[in-house]
């Protein structure tokens, strides 16, 4: 994904000049004018009371001063509900008319949002991704941003009002208007918070923040008041329900604070940024991912030369199958097992790409396992901290959950286990790292 920033007109000087720099978790604290992109997704602009809601905020913004552009999803199913209708005509439609189609949805919110802000005397304009000079490349239902023109939006914003910005959806050089992928809006409010170089950019989703784990499965998952971009990527096993991972890598690049929050409650959510907590009480890990999705293949008896990993593993990427973990170990004899996880979707095909290779190799067989998953343990405070691994293991087996493959990263230490153990293995290591809520003593 390019933004090319230098072909980005810079904003206005009056607002470089009152640029504010807050705390993490002290939304509060940005008492002076800030220039705020905030996008609103599917579920926050699902009904005309939502929007109404989301209006509502919008002119609070404005009323203490600040700047903002706003980026909407389509109310909640309606992407859903124009494909199925597309699907009701043509099993596979044209890409350039699905994303005709797709790009509907947005348009209605930006119209409606915009009324409900003219209800309140805020001056607002609806823009559709072309009208606010968003080019893309030419991949239609994936499509990438590779410039922003920004002259429209600043004199709606050097105008005092509040641009009302179509997620999801771009132009390309032909004029064909091009979507981004789902959950693509997220992309495009980090795209224009990056090339409006705004202070902040807030999702405003039906969750309150970025979790330490999945809440649905540990009680007492905590919310982070602040994480970073490169561990909030490695959380990605959850945090893709939060927001688009491209979006999180996007502006990882282009160092734009990110910041999830409920539009249903007030409250500081989740600050992502670049900035890395460096006190004493620092936690070493942020939190606990994990991942249902991968399933195992293990080659047995793969001759112990040169240029096996390679044979093995050279058709399953060129097939675009996604290897995760991988397991080998020479132990100098004749040969070895050589073992390796990819997406569960991809186990079946995997195999078959591997039947001719490995009677080519004259290895044994190839056995599959759809029964793992992953969990990993993430931090960026691991860096400056041994003994991480040591805890996670000790934790795992005192509930004696058996390890299978181990991986590292400089912030990552993930397990492969059978997927019954996940659960077990999750709340062991979620409070193994000190993460679970302080109960209060009544
Ligand atoms: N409406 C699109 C989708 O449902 C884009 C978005 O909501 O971000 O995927
Ligand atoms: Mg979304």
């Amino acid at each position: 994904m390019s933004v090319k920033l230098a072909t980005i007109t810079k904003p206005g000087s009056h607002r470089a000049m009152n640029r504010v720099k807050y705390a993490p978790s002290q939304l509060q604290a940005i008492s002076r004018m800030a220039l705020i992109v905030q996008k609103y997704g599917g579920t926050s602009v699902g009904s005309v009371e939502r929007i109404g809601a989301v209006a509502d905020r919008v002119a609070r913004f404005k009323s203490e001063g600040h700047d903002v552009v706003v980026v909407v999803s389509a109310m909640s199913g309606e992407t859903n509900r124009l494909l199925a209708l597309a699907k009701e005509i043509q099993a596979n439609p044209a890409p350039r008319e699905l994303d005709a189609l797709l790009s509907t949805g947005e348009k209605v919110t930006t119209a409606l949002l915009s009324m409900a802000l003219h209800e309140r005397d805020v001056r607002a304009r609806s823009y559709s991704g072309n009208q606010v000079g968003i080019l893309t490349d030419s991949a239609h239902n994936k499509a990438r941003i590779q410039d922003i023109k920004l002259d429209t939006l600043k004199s709606e914003l050097d105008a005092g009002g509040v641009p009302v910005v179509a997620g999801f959806q771009g132009v390309d050089v032909q004029g064909n208007v091009t979507t981004l992928g789902r959950g693509g809006s997220d992309t495009t409010a980090v795209a224009l918070a990056a090339a409006l170089k705004a202070d902040e950019c807030q999702i405003y989703t039906d969750v309150d923040g970025v979790y330490t784990t999945d809440p649905r499965m540990v009680d007492g998952a905590r919310r982070l008041d602040h994480i970073t971009f490169e561990e909030m990527l490695e959380m990605s096993s959850m945090g893709s329900k939060v927001l688009q991972i491209r979006s999180v890598e996007f502006a990882g690049k282009y160092k734009v604070p990110l910041r999830v929050l409920s539009s249903f409650e007030e409250g500081p959510g989740t600050l992502i940024s670049t900035e890395e907590d460096t006190s004493m009480e620092a936690p070493v890990i942020a939190g606990i991912a994990f991942n249902r999705d991968e399933a195992k293949l293990t080659v047995i008896g793969v001759p112990d030369n040169p240029g096996m990993a390679y044979r093995i593993l050279g058709p399953v990427g060129e097939a675009n199958i996604e290897v995760d973990v991988i397991l080998q170990n020479s132990r100098g004899e004749n040969e070895t097992d050589f073992t390796f996880t990819v997406a569960r979707s991809d186990m079946d095909k995997a195999a078959q790409l591997l039947t001719p290779v490995v009677a080519e190799l004259g290895a044994g067989e190839v056995l599959t396992d759809d029964h793992i998953a992953k969990v990993s343990v993430v931090g960026v405070g691991m860096r400056s901290h041994s003994g991480v691994a040591a805890t996670m293991f000790k934790a795992l087996a005192d509930v004696g959950v058996n390890i299978q493959m181990i991986s590292t990263s400089e912030i990552k230490i993930s397990v492969i286990i059978e997927e019954k153990y996940l659960e077990l293995a999750v709340r062991s290591l979620h409070s193994a790292f000190g993460l679970d809520t302080v109960e209060t003593t009544a």
